[in-house]
């Protein structure tokens, strides 16, 4: 695709500006502009069906959210060391939706911080440092996380007190991978302990999205979160992209009846907002909280709580889980049936919209179609719609929309899709 001269000029620009570490996504770059629920428009005024962005999980510019945010900083915005009745409205509202258990919530502004600072809590209460994560997690992007997120490739080497496990993946490991999963967990553990390193914690997205999404069986997070209790870790749940709804579950762990030690989360908490946190188990905060005193200057400030408040509001107001849960079953449906058609959609698999569709090759071997992936990708940015591609060969489409998305719109997605894989 030849870029106008004007894009061309942009890239140039920011390149020179932000230097060689960004990365912009498809060989013809998108400029948007503006959002309007599962719509993004470009500088030129077209239109772009965003099924790719789920952090602006209410839909963009959610206009309630919009309002809280103006309302708030219109009269203050300070930190946690005053007292204010929005954060704690807030955080009484967010743990009335994760399990009792889980009593006290710490706030951050990145999902980034939320996972940081799970692991310090961690490492406080259990005296150790083991981390397990699987071999492609990723977890963000500080110094600690970067060296437990081995999606971010070679160049950036794994901590020694990280060991890795394979996915979940039921497409390719058989139907004995919950049990797998487990024991790779419990030997994992156990490879460290050999070094001296003793366990801290189990850290997993609850979706693996970046290793490729795996939801199937429901359930088998729960034999894996029991497998890291026993070797002595906790289990931390990463919902940064699960959590808020996304799976038609408010949390993603509540499809396996798994309950963490510690949930993360951030992305949609805020629907745009930089807005992140913890809810954790009283009891294990204790030896941490004695130690140390936290503080996080825009971690929970009025603003970024009237901005989750907000959030929380619209789930409940316009159902959005339950939609997720619809009009995602109308997606894997749809793209059963273009299965039937296209022989290289290997695997459908997903939980609300949360939804991975492997290209392969051939269905026999499932030898990943990575370049042929790609290029429907772009295709479908050509044709007017956002997605990307994740998992070790790249060939898993990753399928995020707004969680407002609706019926017709899938169709939409299906319908360029359909056209994408036909054209090769
Ligand atoms: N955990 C997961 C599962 C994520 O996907 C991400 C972001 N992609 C993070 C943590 C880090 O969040 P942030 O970018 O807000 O720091």
């Amino acid at each position: 695709p030849a870029l106008s001269p004007r894009e061309r000029a942009m890239v140039e620009r920011r390149q020179r500006l932000l230097g060689p570490a960004y990365r912009l996504f498809y060989e013809h770059p998108v400029h948007l502009v503006r959002g309007d629920g599962a719509w993004l428009f470009d500088a030129d005024g077209k239109r772009f069906l965003d099924c790719y962005n789920n952090v602006a999980s209410l839909g963009h510019a959610h206009p309630r959210v919009v309002e809280a945010i103006a309302r708030q900083a219109a009269r203050i915005n300070t930190h946690t060391r005053y007292l204010h009745d929005t954060v704690l409205d807030y955080a009484e509202a967010l743990l009335a939706t994760l399990p009792p258990a889980l009593g006290h919530v710490m706030f951050t502004c990145t999902g980034s911080e939320a996972n940081d600072l799970a692991l310090r809590i961690a490492r406080a209460h259990t005296g150790g440092e083991g981390i397990v994560v699987t071999s492609l997690a990723y977890h963000g992007v500080t110094a600690s996380l970067a060296e437990l997120s081995p999606s971010l490739g070679e160049g950036v080497p794994l901590g020694r007190h990280v060991a890795t496990v394979s996915p979940p993946d039921a497409y390719r490991g058989g139907p004995d991978m919950p049990a797998r999963f487990a024991a790779d967990i419990t030997r994992a553990f156990a490879g460290l302990a050999r070094h001296g390193i003793r366990p801290c914690a189990l850290l997993v997205d609850t979706m693996f999205t970046s290793d490729g999404v795996f939801p199937d069986p429901a359930g088998f997070l729960a034999e894996a979160a029991a497998a890291a209790r026993a070797a002595g870790a906790l289990f931390i749940a990463d919902e940064v992209q699960p959590g808020f709804g996304r799976t038609g579950r408010m949390w993603g762990f509540e499809r396996h009846g798994a309950e963490p030690d510690i949930v993360t989360m951030g992305k949609p908490m805020g629907n745009g907002h930089p807005l992140a946190g913890l809810a954790i188990r009283p009891e294990l905060l204790e030896r941490f909280g004695s130690r140390a005193r936290y503080f996080n200057t825009f971690g929970g400030n009025p603003v970024s709580a009237a901005a989750g408040l907000a959030v929380l509001d619209v789930l409940r107001d316009e159902a959005l889980p339950a939609n997720a849960a619809r009009v995602g079953a109308h997606l894997l449906a749809g793209l059963g049936a273009l299965a039937a058609r296209h022989a290289i959609l290997g695997d459908i698999r997903g939980a609300g919209l949360s939804i991975g569709a492997e290209l392969v090759r051939d269905r026999a071997t499932k030898e990943p179609a990575t370049a042929e992936t790609a290029r429907t990708v772009n295709a479908l940015r050509e044709g007017g719609v956002l997605i990307s591609a994740s998992g070790p060969a790249a060939n898993i489409l990753k399928i995020r929309p707004p969680l407002c998305l609706s019926t017709e719109q899938a169709d939409l997605f299906l319908d360029t899709l359909d056209q994408a894989l036909a054209a090769g």
